[in-house]
């Protein structure tokens, strides 16, 4: 903790931290000291930790990034912060993020970009989005492990930018209770870690059924850390033909490769198979995230909590709403409140979101098809490139934005564990990471596949 703490003074170039806790982390460190000596040995005792500051903590500032809760610091404490707290971790303060996580930069954040420990001749590139700051933290050692939050690949991207591993569990394994709402069908909490052994004992902390979150599951959590045995003798791993996608760089091609031979040498038998689906889960993904989005950020309209607007005369209540939301949500989450609210709205309803509803569902039946012929696992590129230099999506439109996300919005949809594991460098020297798609559940086996890749 103490020496987290004092590489958190002198990094402050890589914006990581929105807000740093060291009272509490001292706090939680002493009674850590005490468990121990107590003869306790919880998961996580006295590990220092990075919250991403999509978490609502209790008394400390949680923002979403976002300037429309200034000032916001919740009454409670998340489910997965309490339970991480139980198990003995220290918080080392809140990490940077996309505004509300909607990003694959870190360039929406109310607090500017957190910036990749990893550079390019010298040059910033972007840790990855949204939990770039959870990817920053762990990469340049400013805490042993993260939370992060995945709805469409903000775990496995910044993961895969930063050398990282990062885990987005089956939805409905880890509580989303106190987790600040994106996109509530596709919101999966997940640890961002150094080492998939870090993933599965942090996982393992985090999961488990919650009465307060009507969508988390009532399923067992097992010893992901016991179930690391490297052993994948026997097993299917499926290679998705449509996940080559046009434009794809022959770097990516050939880690993708080396990731095949990696897994046929430790005795799995690697088959081609189809997920016919794929080329509409992006279009898919960012009609129902925003329209889920739009709903979810009516909650914000200056009266309850955050930023309110100074009124002029003669101004209403609608005033306050109109100019309140205008200056607290950032240019991109306004965008998808505006996509969100078109999608839903009562012309255009069916030609949208209920398309992208039917084809959410077909997404997840190549998944299941897959699966049913007895693949265990399926491998995949998790980002098209390495890190790219901060800004370089401030030119580019929407669109091209949203395209970094074309292999990691299936997962979400289809509702399965996605693991993100670091394998290799580009020719620039910059880190690459691969893709583990599960069985619903199945985190043991996909950390324990993810642990041959490492
Ligand atoms: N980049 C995607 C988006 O902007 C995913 C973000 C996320 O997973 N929170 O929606």
């Amino acid at each position: 903790t103490l020496s987290c703490l004092t590489a958190m003074d002198a990094s402050d170039p890589l914006n990581a931290y929105v807000h740093k806790t060291p009272e509490i982390a001292l706090d939680q460190a002493r009674a850590a000291d005490e468990r121990l000596r107590a003869g306790e040995a919880p998961a996580m005792c006295g590990i220092p930790l990075g919250i991403k500051d999509l978490f609502c903590t209790k008394g400390v500032a949680s923002q979403a990034a976002s300037n429309i809760l200034a000032g916001f610091k919740p009454e409670y404490e998340s489910t997965v912060t309490s339970k991480l707290f139980e198990a003995g971790s220290v918080m080392l303060g809140k990490l940077n993020m996309d505004e509300f996580a909607m990003g694959s930069a870190n360039e929406s954040s109310c607090y500017g970009a957190a910036v990749n420990p990893w550079k390019l001749d010298g040059r910033s590139l972007t840790p990855g989005g949204s939990s770039g700051g959870s990817a920053a933290a762990v990469a340049a050692d400013l805490c042993l492990a993260a939370t992060g939050t995945d709805t469409g690949g903000s775990i496995r991207q910044p993961a895969a930018y930063t050398g990282t591993v990062g885990i987005k569990p089956t939805y409905g394994r880890v509580s989303r209770w106190g987790v600040i709402a994106y996109a509530s069908s596709l919101d999966q909490a997940g640890p961002m870690t150094k080492t998939v052994r870090d993933a599965a004992i942090m996982l393992g902390a985090m999961a488990g059924h919650d009465p307060k979150d009507s969508t988390s599951a009532d399923i067992a959590v097992p010893d992901f850390e016991a179930a690391l045995t490297g052993d994948i003798r026997g097993k299917k791993i499926g290679i998705p033909r449509e996940y080559r996608v046009d434009g794809m760089s022959d770097e990516i091609e050939a880690l993708w490769q080396n990731g095949i031979a990696m897994l046929r040498d430790a005795g799995a038998e690697v088959v081609d198979i189809s997920l016919p689906h794929t080329k509409y889960a992006l279009p898919a993904y960012y009609v129902i995230a925003p329209a889920e989005a739009s709903s979810n950020l009516a909650r914000y309209d200056g009266v309850r909590y955050g930023h309110r607007a100074t009124l002029g005369a003669g101004d209403g209540i609608n005033d306050l709403y109109e100019k309140s939301r205008a200056e607290g949500f950032g240019p991109e989450v306004q965008r998808r409140i505006m996509v969100g609210t078109y999608v839903l709205s009562a012309g255009f309803y069916d030609a949208y979101y209920n398309r992208a509803r039917k084809v959410r569902a077909l997404i997840k039946r190549d998944f299941e098809q897959a699966f049913a012929a007895g693949v265990d696992a399926i491998l995949t590129p998790a980002t098209p490139s390495s890190a790219f230099e901060l800004g370089k999506l401030k030119d580019a439109s929407p669109v091209e934005a949203y395209l970094n996300d074309v292999f990691t919005v299936t997962v979400n949809l289809a509702g399965l564990p996605g693991v993100s594991v670091p394998v290799g460098l580009d020719a620039s020297g910059l880190p690459l990471g691969l893709q583990l798609i599960g069985r619903p559940w199945d985190e043991a086996g996909l950390l324990n596949h993810a642990y041959v890749l490492e």
